[in-house]
Parts: structure tokens; sequence; C-alpha cells
């Protein structure tokens, strides 16, 4: 017996109009349809239908993650700081983390992500590598005091996660607990119904090596990746400013090294340039330990040597002249290894449209813009380098001309290597009776995040349109007439009920046929199947929501076609 759910008791409110701050087309209609409810910026409240979107994802992620050996806890979401501490987390989150004291005064936090927890859990439980390997997991509420909340679910300051993280002895292990998630993920969002690519990434705060996310292609995405037409190559472009190798020349013609002297200081490096020390210097790139700090470009843009002077300790500094700075675009460029670097590009204006320069710190911790409009969002002094991927760049695998797409990211897999476990020294014994160090692997998906990433790719010009899997009936039946049609509707309900059919009936009295087909489009249900003037003949009208498509059917027919 599937579950009846009955409009005229489901408390379900839809709205006609938009709420007044909602940008984007889940935000709209998951608001309008009843799903949920903004209780404060970035948090919110889940209605009947919403929860029951909600939990059909969270159990096809529960599913297919048990699929795979996941064992399932459940860790706090407020945490001791100490552990964070231990990390540098505590310091590298920067606003993002939510801090609190307890009565006594003692540091709190509440947990943006569980790296930490999860290997001082396995510390305590493990002891042997034939306690391993192991893949943990939980769906549980996060927290992250995001700057600009926004796009309702999309972007939470409360959201829900699932976390999972593998643990091994060897690397072969790590690659294998890797690929397993990498199905697992495939498996999950085919059986969501999402529209997804997997693309090459950034670890960002998590530290570790590979990476890659699951991206859902949609203009309400807040992630730019590049995507190549001809071959497999697809990367988010925040990938480019992690992945910046020293600009060797390699790809796009000579850029000179300057023979400098043992010790450089900016005196030495301007007398050897022919230039005074306090010069600007435009065609200048400056690297410090391999790394870009500085670019000087003919336009607006220059490098004054005085200031980096005081700034930096002479004998790091090392300087680089390109002699390729001609132009206003294409100054620098590189490329590097197997993650796929595109082409990088330092611009001299960077007025570039929102959306596609990405802003690195001048210490690059964790200082990382995205949707930066120069000169509002920052000042030019302050941050040193500016990259742009741009469509038709050529693609680093084959060179055919690069697409850029907004995406919403879904899911994202990393294998973390020993940072954790260094850290928190998680070593079992191995075989050979002495310690080995665990290496370990966290992997996680948007599960709040992913409702509005499924109503952002198929919901169309009436509403909401859910995939079955996910939707919160497998059929919306509307009674389209008087108490007649009313009490027909509640029998087939029953029926179809029975027959394992989860059915939305709206039986709602004094409520016009045409407020419930509005309705009934509204929230998304993907089969309507209307109780109308034939009913009492036993005909039925099924009507498929997104295709539009109707046919008559009786009753019995009805119930073998929808179960
Ligand atoms: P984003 O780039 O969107 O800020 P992230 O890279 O910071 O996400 P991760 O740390 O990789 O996020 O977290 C794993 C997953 O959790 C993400 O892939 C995303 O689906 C989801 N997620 C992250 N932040 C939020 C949020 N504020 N609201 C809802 N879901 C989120
Ligand atoms: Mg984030
Ligand atoms: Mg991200
Ligand atoms: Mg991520």
């Amino acid at each position: 017996m599937a579950q009846v759910q009955r409009m005229s008791r489901l408390m379900v409110k839809t709205l006609r109009d938009d709420p007044a701050d909602a940008e984007t087309l889940n935000h709209k209609l998951l608001v309008r349809a009843g799903y949920v409810r903004r209780t404060a910026a970035g948090i919110w409240t889940w209605l009947p239908l919403g929860k029951k979107v909600y939990e059909n994802i969270a159990r096809v992620v529960r599913e297919e993650m048990d699929a795979i050996g996941g064992q399932e806890v459940l860790l706090p979401a407020l945490l001791p700081k100490e552990p964070y501490e231990e990390s540098g987390r505590y310091e590298e989150y920067g606003d993002l983390l939510f801090r609190l004291k307890d009565r006594k005064g003692a540091d709190y936090l509440l947990g943006p992500t569980h790296e930490e927890i999860f290997t001082q859990v396995v510390k305590d439980q493990c002891s042997s590598y034939k306690d391993l390997p192991v893949i943990l997991y939980q769906i549980q509420t996060k927290y992250r005091d995001e700057a600009r909340p926004r796009a309702g679910v999309l972007r939470g300051r409360e959201f829900q996660m699932k976390d999972s993280y593998s643990f091994d002895t060897t690397d072969e292990g790590l690659a294998e607990a890797y690929a397993l998630h990498r199905g697992a993920y495939q498996r999950i969002f085919e059986r969501l119904g999402l529209d997804y690519r997997i693309v090459s990434a950034i670890s960002g705060a998590m530290g570790g090596s590979a990476s890659e996310e699951f991206l859902a292609p949609a203009p309400a995405g807040e992630d730019t990746f590049a995507d190549c037409p001809a071959c497999d190559y697809a990367a988010n472009t925040e990938a480019v400013t992690f992945a910046l190798a020293p600009v060797d020349g390699s790809a796009h013609g000579p850029v000179e090294e300057l023979d400098t002297p043992d010790t450089p200081t900016i005196e030495t490096l301007a007398e050897h340039l022919g230039v005074p020390a306090s010069a600007t210097l435009k065609n200048l790139l400056v690297k410090v330990d391999g790394e870009i700090v500085a670019v000087g470009v003919p336009g607006d843009r220059e490098v004054d040597l005085g200031k980096l002077g005081e700034h930096l300790a002479p004998a790091e500094v090392e300087l680089v002249t390109a002699e390729d700075f001609e132009g206003r675009d294409d100054l620098v460029r590189g490329y590097v290894g197997p993650q796929g670097l595109e082409k990088v590009r330092y611009i001299a204006d960077p007025r570039v449209a929102p959306g596609t320069a990405w802003i690195t710190g001048a210490n690059k911790q964790d200082k990382h813009a995205k949707n930066v409009v120069c000169g509002r969002d920052f000042e030019v002094d302050q941050y040193l380098d500016v990259v742009v991927v741009e469509e038709g760049d050529p693609c680093p695998a084959c060179g055919t001309g690069l697409r850029l797409d907004r995406a919403i990211e879904i899911g994202h897999i990393f294998q973390l290597g020993r940072k954790y476990a260094d850290t928190f020294q998680l070593d079992v014994l191995g075989k050979e009776g002495k310690p080995v160090r665990v290496t370990m692997g966290s992997y996680g998906i948007g599960v709040s995040r992913a409702v509005a990433a499924l109503a952002e790719q198929t919901a169309d010009d009436k509403g909401l349109c859910w995939p079955k899997e996910v939707a919160p009936a497998d059929v919306h039946l509307v009674a389209a007439g008087k108490a007649l049609q009313t009490e027909l509707a509640l029998d087939v309900a029953e029926k179809l009920g029975a027959a394992g059919v989860r059915v939305l009936v709206d039986d709602r009295a004094g409520v016009s046929p045409g407020v419930k087909f509005t309705d009934a489009e509204l929230i998304g249900v993907p089969q309507i199947l209307v109780a109308g003037r034939r009913s009492a003949e036993g005909v039925l009208e099924l009507k498929d929501r997104r295709t539009g498509e109707r046919e008559e059917l009786t009753v019995d027919e009805a119930i073998a076609r929808l179960s």
C-alpha cells in the first residue's frame, strides 16, 4: 500500500507570484509550489512536499552508498574547535565558519565538513590493517556562513550533505575507493535524472591531490566549466588558478628568464634591468618561490619595484620578463600536466564580464573570489593576478575550441592522501607488524542542493516537473467537478495506493478545476490523472506533465499503467 495524500489535508499553500527576493527558477518555484519556506537568509524549512523530494534523493544516495560497502554513521554538527585547530582549518576557513562558545567559555564550531572528526573516529576504532579498508558516510546538516547565500536551497548557510570518507593502507586502495565512489555517483545522478558532467577540479580547502566535480549544467549555477566538444576533456575553470604553473613558455612563444644575480635584491635586479629601483615596470612578471606574485603589462597595470621591495625578502625574488607582452590580452600563458590546465591569461584590463574572472590573493590562501568585477569588488592593488579562460580557447588535450557553460556543483570527490592522517597520526598495524600511515579520500554530495539542481534542470514555464524517482508522488489525481467526482477520485486513489502507486489526490472542496490544474502543473508530479465529466462512466484522463499528451483510460487501465 503506497501513500495516498489528500490535498484537502496537506499543508501546502501555493502562491501565484514569485517571492520578491527570488532570482533563480528553483527558488521561485520551490517557494511558490509550497516545498520550502525561508526561515532566514540561507536557512530553510522543508515543508511536506519538499521533505518528500529531499528524502527520495537521500534514499537513492543511501542505496548506492550501501552498494559500494559504505557504512552509515551520524556525527555531531556541534564540534569542539581543537581538531580543526590541529588541521589548521579553524583559521583557514575564516568567516565561513560558524563559531560559538558554550556556557563555560569553551570554543565550538558548527561543522562545515568532517574530515577531522572522521579521522579521529577511525583512529579510535581501527587498529590493524585487517580493520581496513573502510568507507564511512553520513547524510547530515552542515553549516557554512556563505558570503552570498542565494538561490534558495542551492546555497544554504545550513544545508544537507552526504559526506563519505575512505580509509586505506595503500595508494592502490585509495584509488579503488575513489573509483567506487565515482561509479556510485554516476549511478546516483543517473537515477535522479540529473544531467551532469564530470570535470577536473581543484582541491581547495580540503587539501590533497586528485579531485573531480560532478556538475549539473544550469544557468543558475555558480561554477563555470570548460568543455571540449571534440574529446572528453572537461574542467572547472576554477582549476585554472590553482594549477597555475611557472610560465615556461613551452606552449606560446619564448618567455625569457633573466640571468639574475646570485642574491637578487630589488636594487640589483633594477640595475640588471637598467632601471631605477623605484621604477614602475610593464612587461614584467615577478615570481617568488616559483609563484607568480606580480604582473606588469602594457596598458594600465605595472609593477612598482619600490613597493615590491618593501614586501619581499630580497633573496626570494626572481624576475622574469616576457617578450610577448604585446597587446592587451594573451599576456602570459602556461600549460601544465595531466590535470589539464587551460590557457592562462593575465589581462591588462580586468574589467571582465562577471562570471569569467577569478582573482587569487597575494597570499594564495583561500582568498578566492568568483564572479567579481574589478573596481567594484576589489582593489587592483590588493590582488595580483587574474585568470580568465575564454570561450574558444584551445582544449589542452586536443586543441579544439573549448565551450564554456554554467553549472551547479552537485558532487565533489577527493583523493586526500595522508594530510589528515599525518595531522592526527592515524596509523594501523601493518602486515609486517609495523605501523602504517593511513591514506584517505573524501566525497561529498549536496543532497539539499540536488533538490534545487533538479528543479532548475527539469522545470518548465508551468512549474516544477520532477523525474519519477524523486517526485513527491507518482500521480496527481485531480477531482475536477462536484462531490461525485471527488468521491470517485478518492475511490480510484485507494485502488492506486493498494497497487503501490503513490497518489496525491486533489479532493479540495470549493476549489475550481482551473485552479486545481494550475496547482497540479506547478507542483510537478509526472502524471496527472483527471476525474472529470466522464468519470461517472468510469473514464479518466491521463496527462503527461512534461509532454502534455493526454489519453482517456478506464480506471483499471489507469491502475495498470501507473503501477
Ligand atoms: P561551492 O563551490 O558551491 O561553494 P564547495 O566546493 O565549497 O561548493 P564542497 O566542500 O566540495 O563544496 O562540498 C561538497 C558538496 O556540498 C558540494 O559539491 C555541494 O554539492 C554541496 N554544498 C557545498 N556548499 C553548499 C551550500 N552552501 N549549500 C548547499 N550545498 C552545498
Ligand atoms: Mg563553497
Ligand atoms: Mg566548489
Ligand atoms: Mg567542492
